[in-house]
């Protein structure tokens, strides 16, 4: 499973999606995996409960998450001047790695929990420095006409390389959306025939 097709798809969820030539899919992915990449080799060797401490990230751990859209909720975490928080809704981290299933085994809570922790501090990381993968990347133009042009910043890039940071940093075999679409596999959201098609249009287009 690769890492750039798993990006594509992740940054196929972006709502500029299309606006993206295809010429410069590469770019968007490759840049968004080297940040995180880059971000982890800062860390290695370290505990993420470690890295939670020394940079006063609070996580805290509740039940389970409302789900929003269908979509189950692992946490949600608080970004400010005055602090950041993380927190933890623990029974649907533990549900989602119990059906993230793919041959025939599948995570545990606590490498599903690891994966949370490990994604939402790059993003936190990535906001104490003050700076972030989407604003560092080339904007798109969104829309062009007579001579008037708006371009945007394509936001899932933070996405795409908080995952690469996740695996990077836990020395993961997938990108870790990998899991999300074994969970929905399992679950019946989605066939087995529909991940391989999706598969196959992203390695297509970034080949
Ligand atoms: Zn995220």
């Amino acid at each position: 499973m690769d890492d750039r097709v798993l990006a594509l798809c992740e940054l196929s969820n972006d709502l500029l999606f299309r606006k993206i030539p295809e010429d410069r899919l590469a770019y968007y992915v490759d840049s968004s995996l080297e940040a995180g990449r880059s971000t982890a080799a800062l860390f290695r060797g370290r505990d993420i409960r470690e890295l939670y401490r020394q940079n006063h990230i609070e996580i805290r751990y509740t039940g389970s998450g409302k789900q929003n859209y269908g979509v189950i909720l692992r946490g949600q975490s608080a970004m400010s001047k005055a602090g950041c928080r993380v927190e933890v809704y623990w029974d649907s981290i533990a549900a989602l790695a119990s059906h993230s299933v793919w041959e025939g085994q599948s995570l545990t809570a606590e490498q599903a929990l690891d994966i949370h922790l490990a994604h939402e501090f790059f993003h936190i990381w990535e906001f104490q420095q003050g700076r972030s993968i989407v604003d560092a990347l080339e904007p798109v133009t969104r829309f062009q006409l007579l001579g008037i042009k708006k371009a945007a910043h394509v936001r899932r890039c933070e996405e795409i390389a908080a995952h690469a940071f996740a695996k990077a940093f836990l020395g993961l075999p997938y990108l870790p959306n990998f899991y999300d679409y074994c969970y929905l596999i399992t679950t019946g959201k989605m066939t087995p025939e529909a991940f391989q098609a999706l598969m196959g249009k992203m390695t297509a287009l970034l080949s």
